[in-house]
C-alpha cells in the first residue's frame, strides 16, 4: 500500500479503479476494492500489511463493478459491513433498470451476493469514525463521496483534470445534469486532496487559489 495522507492508504493490487484505506486506531475501512479479479491480490496486500483482521467496514462508491466487484469476497473474508448508496442498491438484484444501453450491457457483468449483506446510505452518514458520505448523484443514482478531513473519495462523480474536474463520458452516464450538479458540490466541498476512482490524485488548492 502507498501512503497518500496520514492514516490514508492507497491500495496498489486493486483492478479496475483506485481502492484507498483508511485507519482509524485499531479499526480499518476499505473503499471501493475494485474488480472482482482483483479480490485475491487485495486480500493478499491487505494481510502482507497486517490489516486485513482490522477491516471493519467496506465503503462503495457505486454499484459499478468495477468499484464493488471484489467487496463480495472481501466481506466474506472479513465479516465487514459493506456501505452502499441506497438508490444504487436495486441495480445488485436486477430490480432496477439502467439508464443508459452502455450501462444496461455492464448489467450482465453481476455482483456476487453480499454474504452478510449491505447497509445503504443516503448521504450525510458516519460509516467509519471521521468519514462522511456526500450523495452525489449522476454518474449513478445512488452515487456517494465520502470526506475524511482533508480528503474527497470521489469515486466516478467526476474526474480530475490539470486545471479543474471534468464529465466523465454521457454513455455511462446516468443523469447529466445531476452528475454536473454533483461537480459542484465536490467542488465547494472544500477538500484539499482530491481522490478519484480513476487517474492520479489531485491537489485541490491551487483551485482554490484561483477562485
Ligand atoms: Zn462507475
Amino acid at each position: 500500500m502507498e501512503s497518500v495522507y496520514p492514516s490514508v492508504y492507497r491500495l496498489r493490487h486493486s483492478a479496475g479503479s483506485n481502492g484507498y484505506v483508511v485507519l482509524d486506531g485499531a479499526r480499518a475501512a476499505v473503499i471501493d476494492p475494485g474488480l472482482p479479479l482483483g479480490a485475491n491480490a487485495v486480500l493478499r496486500e491487505l494481510r502482507g500489511a497486517a490489516l486485513l483482521d482490522k477491516v471493519t467496514d467496506i465503503l462503495v462508491t457505486h454499484s459499478d463493478i468495477d468499484h464493488i466487484g471484489a467487496a463480495p469476497a472481501l466481506q466474506a473474508a472479513t465479516r465487514a459491513r459493506v456501505w452502499l448508496g441506497r438508490d444504487d442498491a436495486g441495480f445488485l438484484d436486477g430490480t432496477r433498470r439502467a439508464a443508459t444501453p452502455f450501462r444496461r450491457l455492464l448489467a450482465y457483468w453481476p455482483v456476487s451476493p453480499f454474504e452478510h449483506g449491505l447497509t445503504l446510505l443516503d448521504g450525510g452518514e458516519e460509516p467509519f469514525p471521521g468519514v462522511r458520505a456526500v450523495a452525489t448523484p449522476g454518474h449513478t443514482p445512488g452515487h456517494m463521496a465520502f470526506v475524511f478531513r482533508e480528503v474527497v473519495f470521489a469515486g466516478d462523480a467526476v474526474l480530475g483534470t490539470s486545471s479543474g474536474f471534468r464529465q466523465l463520458p454521457g454513455f455511462i452516464t446516468s443523469d447529466r445534469e445531476r452528475a454536473r450538479e454533483s461537480e459542484r458540490l465536490i467542488a465547494e466541498l472544500g477538500a484539499r486532496w482530491f481522490f478519484p476512482g480513476h487517474g492520479r490524485a489531485r491537489d485541490l488548492s491551487s483551485l482554490t487559489r484561483r477562485s
